[in-house]
């Protein structure tokens, strides 16, 4: 954090949104007006227009304590361009909304969006507008993004068949250990906050909670490959929970493979340390940001060489269940322990 503070009240609401939108470069052909009117246009020429929303609120769904604000920034921006890639889709806009209490400096916001220009950065969007208000206490977030597609290629989560490979991007699971250690940590601190941080060792664990990337490479790939997913959506809530909506919503059954559930090695030395299952992590963990999608078998060849990409089981008849093999030989069926790591 820096030395200095600037209250926003110094620089009144049209001077804050001046000064966090004033470096604004815009990056698409898409993006016919941005910040500073009424409304932003944007012209997808001749693409259909996908749309997703996200709101987040201090204490339910981040902890300040430990999420620094420019992750937090870029994790806004990320979690909602995971839901337009999971569309099959292109993210090319976003729109930021805030609502602060007095305990924020402008420079604390500037913070915030140094993390959200990173995401638009990355990903290729511009910051089109938002809104900005004070509140009574705490932080909201309200981000939603545009994309575009081309018309009919969207794919939908109740459109598996059956027979098709069931398929995840990634490693799950290592987003939720992140969150247990920090959460533990922070409980230590509360009580005893002489000792420091005892997290050596769990970057990557924790680097996935606070700094989750969206599978822009993944849709990328099957595009390149001439692959259209049958289904897809993003596993926010936890592999169990996503797995059975594609399978309500396509009125099928899955079998699915314990031991093809891709974990990482750092994720699972974590988990041990906490004396949980990883396999249980991946199921009903949360935050992982990747993408669970089904595809025709006789696309197979063309995925088996991708290492970011895991065949984890298929779908079957409704009447078959929703179903895990267990390393161990046994049959359970999967249940709704979905699970969202910041739903308290
Ligand atoms: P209005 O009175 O129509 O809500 P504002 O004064 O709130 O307009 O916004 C002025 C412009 O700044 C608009 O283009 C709006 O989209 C944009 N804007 C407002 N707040 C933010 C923000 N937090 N981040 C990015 N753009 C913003
Ligand atoms: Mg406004």
């Amino acid at each position: 954090m820096s030395e200095s503070r600037t209250e926003i009240s110094s620089l009144g609401e049209f001077g804050l949104i001046e000064h966090l939108t004033r470096n604004i470069e815009i990056q698409n052909a898409s993006t016919i007006l941005g910040v500073g009117d009424d409304a932003a246009v944007i012209d997808h020429f001749g693409k259909q227009t996908v749309i997703s929303t996200d709101l987040l609120i201090e204490g339910i769904h981040f902890d300040l304590m430990y999420t620094p604000l420019k992750h937090l920034g870029y994790k806004s921006v990320v979690v909602n361009l995971s839901d337009i890639y999971a569309m099959n889709a292109t993210p090319t806009q976003i729109t930021v909304s805030i609502g602060f209490s007095n305990r924020f400096s402008v420079e604390a916001l500037s913070e915030f969006y140094e993390g959200i220009y990173a995401a638009c950065e990355k990903y290729g969007v511009d910051l089109v507008g938002g809104d900005t208000s004070s509140s009574q206490k705490g932080f909201v977030i309200s981000v939603t993004a545009v994309g575009e597609v081309t018309p009919g290629k969207y794919v939908r989560r109740n459109t598996a068949k059956k027979g098709d490979l069931l398929c995840c991007s990634g490693d799950l699971g290592a987003a939720y250990v992140g969150l247990l250690f920090l959460e533990r940590e922070k409980q230590i601190y509360l009580e005893h906050p002489q000792v420091q941080p005892d997290l050596e060792g769990e970057s990557y664990v924790i680097g996935r909670l606070l700094k989750p990337e969206a599978r822009k490479d993944i849709v990328e790939f099957l595009e390149a490959q001439n692959i259209v997913p049958t289904s897809m959506m993003d596993i926010s809530d936890g592999l169990s929970s996503e797995v059975l909506h594609i399978c309500e919503q396509s009125e099928l059954g899955c079998v699915l493979y314990e031991e093809k559930i891709p974990i990482a090695e750092e994720m699972r030395k974590a988990a041990f340390k906490f004396e949980i299952d990883p396999t249980a992590c991946a199921l009903s963990g949360g935050e992982d940001y990747e993408l669970l999608f089904t595809m025709s078998q006789s696309d197979y060849e063309k995925i088996v060489l991708n290492e970011q990409i895991s065949v984890i089981g298929y779908m079957t008849d409704a009447a078959e269940g929703v179903k895990i093999n267990t390393k161990g030989g046994q049959v359970h069926p999967i249940t709704a322990q979905g699970w969202n790591a910041f739903k308290k």
